[in-house]
């Protein structure tokens, strides 16, 4: 399970006044051991609730050379990496590439809220409100929106007592906070000790995760069901014809079958057998959800090049269209590749009872990866040179060694 925790450093326990969160003042240094150790328990937490790989990006603008880069790194967790950048939320590769969760520590309520500590918004001088679509929101807003903008869910937001409602006003209230203070006035607050703060904040990243995620699971599994226009009937039927949809939407509804068990498999299973399960559960439904739309824009990509060839008759213009065509069978196959992937981890590692749907996810994610792969070859019929042929080669490749793996592994 992939997690971003993302942190500022205004609504960490033991803080309460700009000494402590400026570079170069008297108590800045006292700042940043309060932030480290307070990250390092966030991130002990989400290891024990499953994360495998861990992003912490700082965004607290410090001053100097110290800004989105106060955390003493020799005192860092091994068990993260972190991101030093040169704007203010600026690093969204993690979000773009796939994340699973993201954890929000050390957070302040936005500019204006009487009882935040350190409240304030982006910049204490020059901004003052943000609205996003008619929505007031402070950092845990826009950091939210960020998240959101790649689909990746905020499951915990700790700071002082402010920031824990506002998040929950903007996130809903299955959101995990933890509290570890209670501001007075901006500068004054009623504190819990940084080492009872730790505690709560490890056991809220932990719980966060375990209890967030398998919500999100259960929330995607009713929006997903949008994408499915067809019953499964109607949509066989339809591939019998010959304008129908053809091998590329079968693969991908084999494939989105497979996901479909692996999901099965993994949500089945105890954090304490395989504690990446709820990771590969959350991976195997994005899959799932990518797979089955495919499946459609396989169908009006190939109906759109059978078109051509009737308007012009000319098989070059049919050749064109086909070689454009050839990204939807790839994306396929590559979806199907990492089902077949995630089917032989869980054919060797879930519930026991559940392995056998896993080894079956696997020989179907394979049949699917190698007909999406072979249409990509017939699909670029006239084009030999072209760099997705070896492409399509490689994951038919990965897929066949997944499946070998997971068919057999004997328990
Ligand atoms: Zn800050």
């Amino acid at each position: 399970m992939r997690v971003h925790l993302i942190s500022d450093m205004e609504g960490i326990s033991g803080i309460v006044n700009t000494e402590q969160t400026g570079a170069g003042k008297a108590l800045y240094e006292e700042g940043r051991r309060l932030y480290t150790d307070e990250i390092n328990a966030a991130i002990r937490g989400a290891k024990a609730g499953g994360a495998t790989e861990i992003v912490v990006m700082d965004c607290h603008g410090a001053g100097d050379g110290f800004s989105w880069n106060s955390l003493i790194a020799e005192d860092l967790d091994p068990g993260c990496e972190y991101v030093v950048q040169d704007e203010w939320t600026g690093y969204t590769a993690f979000l773009e590439s796939g994340c699973d969760a993201a954890l929000f520590v050390g957070m302040h309520a936005m500019a204006g809220t009487s009882d935040g500590v350190l409240n304030h918004t982006v910049s204490g001088v020059d901004w003052q409100n943000l609205w996003f679509n008619g929505t007031r929101v402070g950092e845990t807003g826009i950091n939210a929106a960020l998240c959101g903008t790649w689909g990746c869910p905020v499951l915990l937001v700790t700071g002082d007592r402010a920031v824990g409602r506002e998040a929950k006003a903007l996130l809903g209230d299955g959101l995990t906070t933890v509290e570890v203070k209670e501001g007075l006035g901006t500068k004054t607050a009623r504190l819990l000790p940084p080492r009872r703060a730790h505690e709560l904040v490890e056991e809220g990243a932990k719980r966060a995760l375990v209890v967030g995620l398998e919500a999100i699971l259960l929330r995607g599994a009713l929006m997903s069901e949008s994408y499915l226009e067809l019953r499964l009937g109607e949509l066989l039927d339809s591939v019998t014809e010959r304008a129908g949809p053809g091998a590329g939407a079968v693969a991908a509804v084999s494939a989105a079958s497979a996901a479909a068990l692996v999901e099965l498999a993994a949500r089945a299973t105890d954090l304490e057998q395989w504690p990446e399960a709820a990771g590969a559960a959350a991976q195997a439904r994005r899959l799932r959800e990518r797979l089955v739309p495919l499946a459609r824009e396989d169908a009006e990509a190939y109906q759109a090049a059978v078109a051509q060839l009737n308007e012009h008759d000319d098989d070059f213009a049919l050749g064109e269209a086909l070689a454009r065509a050839a990204d939807i069978p790839l994306e396929i196959a590559d979806h199907a590749e990492n089902v077949s992937a995630l089917a032989a981890e869980a054919a060797a590692r879930a519930n026991p009872d559940l392995r056998a749907d896993a080894a079956a996810a696997a020989a179907l994610a394979l049949g699917a990866a190698w007909a999406a792969a072979k249409l990509v070859e017939v699909n670029l019929a006239m084009h030999s040179e072209d760099t997705r042929l070896a492409r399509a080669r490689q994951i038919a490749a990965g897929a066949t060694r997944s499946a070998r793996e997971a068919l057999t592994t004997d328990e």
